[in-house]
């Protein structure tokens, strides 16, 4: 290690530029590791606030903010990408900022990360970047089949997105969907989807979890099965697919990279996460280091921790819409007669819609034992 990275300490605080569930989940690895964090969020009710030493709250582009963040931490990570580039330029100044600048800008953006992932000859699905609806009947008679429609800013969680059969009307999409600037890519008849959560050290060693196998609800990640049933070969080019991106990026921290593995056998990212992620939940009770320990690792400075998954299990997320209203919860009583169901709640006081409430991770034998589990568990909180 290099004199200029800051030692592990219980002195060294870190700064998270974010206060969501994954803050919440870096600030309580922080506190494991004597480690103290100061939270910047937009509103006291964040989950990460309660579990932060200190907080900031004050919107992202108030100056006095920016300074008053830079003088209380030793280095600085984010917890989300949409962040204005400005200000993460000026806390790299101030601070050092783990991932860089550049790779939150490029990530957060989903023209600039498929540009990227072209660029690098990283294998992505077809798309065409779209500013008008001139551009979008090109794109549309090109593609000639069905599409999505994305949103180029500010998309997570299918939000912002249009699924198209390719035959619509440009002018009339184009008119409903608010957003300056977008990208159509090809709808993509996936096998399975995965992710591969990558890390890379101060010192650009970069390690790999296994693969997980994610299924959606909603257009939202709802089950993560590790290790995934796909071959060793899909697993091994998956790795060195997430290697590639984490070292073109430069990067330094934890990332998530999402594929759709087709029929036969490739696989295409279909996008980037610079940060922990939803689908890296199970590595908080199945892996030797969790996502959100490592995180703080690179950031800090630190060698990384072992990847290695101890035992099969599933993430189940645990979504607004299985509370019995706003307030009221599931009965929790039948997850903790399973006694290998481990439960993460993430202090939201209320459970609008399908927000993300909480996740369980369900330990097994088998990946197969804790699927039948998970799923049987969903259905008797869902129905
Ligand atoms: P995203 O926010 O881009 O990750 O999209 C959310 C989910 O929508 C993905 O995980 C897929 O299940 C689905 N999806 C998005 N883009 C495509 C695509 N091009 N082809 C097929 N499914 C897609």
């Amino acid at each position: 290690m290099s004199s200029n990275i800051p030692i592990h300490s219980p002195h060294c605080v870190v700064g998270v530029i974010g206060g969501g569930q994954l803050g919440r989940m870096i600030a309580l690895a922080a506190r494991r590791m004597g480690v103290r964090t100061v939270i910047w969020t937009g509103g006291l009710e964040a989950p990460a606030v309660e579990c932060a030493d200190e907080v900031i709250d004050k919107p992202f582009d108030d100056p006095a903010a920016l300074k008053d963040f830079c003088s209380r931490v030793t280095v600085s990570t984010v917890e989300f990408e949409n962040i204005p580039c400005e200000t993460l330029e000026e806390v790299a100044k101030c601070t050092g900022l783990y991932p860089s600048p550049n790779a939150i800008c490029i990530t957060q953006n989903r023209e600039r990360e498929k540009n990227f992932l072209r660029e690098n000859n990283i294998p992505h699905t077809w798309y065409a970047v779209i500013s008008s609806a001139s551009d979008l009947a090109t794109a549309l008679r090109e593609l000639n089949g069905p599409g999505v429609l994305k949103t180029a800013d500010f998309g997570y969680d299918g939000k912002g997105q249009v699924k198209l059969e390719g035959h619509e009307d440009a002018a009339e999409i184009w008119a409903a969907f608010e957003s300056p600037r977008a990208v159509l890519e090809a709808w993509v008849p996936f096998e399975k989807e995965l992710s591969v959560m990558a890390a890379r050290g101060a010192d650009g060693v970069t390690v790999t979890y296994d693969p997980a196998e994610n299924r959606h609800r909603h257009r939202m990640l709802d089950i993560s099965i590790v290790p995934a049933r796909i071959s060793p070969a899909v697993a091994l080019e998956a790795a060195a697919i997430a290697r590639r991106v984490a070292e073109a990026l430069d990067y330094r921290g934890i990332l998530g990279v999402e594929f759709f593995l087709k029929t036969d056998g490739s696989l295409l990212v279909n996008e980037i996460a610079p940060r922990p992620h939803n689908s890296g939940h199970h590595t908080l009770d199945a892996c030797v280091t969790s996502q959100f320990a490592q995180q703080l690792r690179a950031v800090i400075g630190l060698p990384l921790g072992s990847t290695r998954l101890l035992t099969p299990v599933v993430m189940l997320n645990l979504l607004g819409d299985i509370w019995r209203d706003e307030t009221t919860p599931p009965d929790w009583l039948p997850l903790f007669k399973d006694g290998e169901a481990i439960l993460h709640l993430y202090g939201k006081r209320r459970a609008i819609g399908r927000r993300k409430m909480g996740h369980a991770n369900f330990i097994g034998t088998t990946a197969a034992d804790a699927l039948s589990r998970a799923e049987a568990m969903k259905a008797l909180w869902l129905h």
